[in-house]
């Protein structure tokens, strides 16, 4: 998520708008704008959903890829799902207790001809036909690691020595925006550990320095902040407030919009026992599981990367490509 930040004298310098629209709090031209006059990013007429140019996908990839490399000794599991998640997980995640806002659900018709008549005839006079679809019985992923949970409940008890496994996935949230790094559909690939509190709380450290290496080596500037999730409601401030307090996740901000606050490229997260209040996950003495989870977001880091090296993949410094996979 996006953080608000109260110290912001200490960040990397913001990326410098190109000129202030007075009034608007945006600048012309984009960044947004930019990608699109570049056709790197395609418009579909939707804020938030684009498509992506060769050279988009190629940055894409080889930051993917460079995530596998920085986590080839972990050894880790690699499980990939379709981006849609079973809904009677969703519903047992409490995902829509804390951001009913971002949730995306499938529906589809279920009718018979006489109601696909009533659907064409309310699409032919302009009129709303979306109460003849009916909820289907999967959801939209809103994080990678969330369907691998329940998954590894039905295994049973963890190993001693517990678990890493590697997830990517599309993901879904509803929030359209004009900042081309809040997407309604991104790309997160994600280390997740489950074990016992001692190792999650390792494995987050070394991720968090991992993640620092990472953005080091692709020469962009970052820094590392205290942050929480966007709970919903009055009750969501207490939640956020207490998440914050206990340190449980931290972002890697690297700046990228004209003129706003540095961008959570990467999430460091500790879920305490979560989903294992949840689902039946417990460790190989029986205690309930802890875990956590590396997030990088793919789609953000690639903007991260047009945004300080510039759209022409030509001017990049060297190293950077090299450490793409030579882009
Ligand atoms: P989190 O679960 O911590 O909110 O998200 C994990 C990572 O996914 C973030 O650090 C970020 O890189 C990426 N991410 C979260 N929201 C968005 C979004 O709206 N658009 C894009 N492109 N990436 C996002
Ligand atoms: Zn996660």
């Amino acid at each position: 998520m996006e953080a608000s930040l109260d110290n912001a004298s200490e960040l990397p310098d913001a990326v410098p708008p190109d000129t202030s629209v007075a009034g608007t709090g945006y600048t012309t031209p984009t960044f947004l704008q930019a990608l699109i006059d570049a056709d790197i990013l395609i418009p579909t007429g939707v804020d938030g959903i684009y498509g992506r140019s060769g050279v988009y996908e190629a940055i894409a990839e080889g930051m993917n890829a460079l995530v596998t490399q920085a986590g080839a000794d972990q050894h880790a599991e690699v499980l990939r799902f379709p981006p849609t998640t079973p809904r009677k997980d969703f519903e047992d995640s409490e995902y829509l207790k804390s951001f009913p806002h971002l949730a995306g659900t499938v529906h589809s018709f279920c009718g018979n001809e006489r109601d696909h008549f009533r659907l064409l005839e309310r699409l032919e006079e302009g009129e709303d036909w979306t109460d003849q679809q009916r909820p289907t019985r999967v959801v939209l992923t809103p994080a990678a690691c969330y369907p691998i949970y329940p998954v590894m409940a039905r295994r049973g008890p963890l190993p001693p020595e517990g678990r890493v496994v590697d997830v990517f996935s599309y993901c879904f949230r509803h929030e359209p925006s004009l900042e081309p790094t809040r997407m309604q559909m991104f790309r997160m690939r994600e280390y997740v550990r489950l074990g016992n509190a001692g190792q999650i709380l390792a494995f987050r450290q070394m991720w968090i320095e991992r993640g620092q290496a990472l953005a080091d080596q692709l020469e962009l500037r970052h820094m590392l902040d205290v942050a929480n999730d966007p709970f919903f409601g009055r009750g969501g401030k207490l939640v956020a407030d207490n998440q914050r307090d206990q340190k449980l996740k931290f972002e890697l901000l690297i700046p990228v919009n004209d003129g706003a606050p540095p961008t959570a490229c990467m999430s460091f997260n500790y879920h305490v026992d979560h989903f294992s209040t949840v689902w039946t996950l417990r460790t190989s003495d029986g205690e309930k599981a802890h875990t956590g989870c590396a997030a990088f977001g793919i789609d953000r880091l690639t903007l991260a990367l047009l945004r300080q090296h510039g759209l022409e993949l030509g001017q990049w410094p060297k190293t950077v490509r090299a450490a793409l996979g030579g882009i």
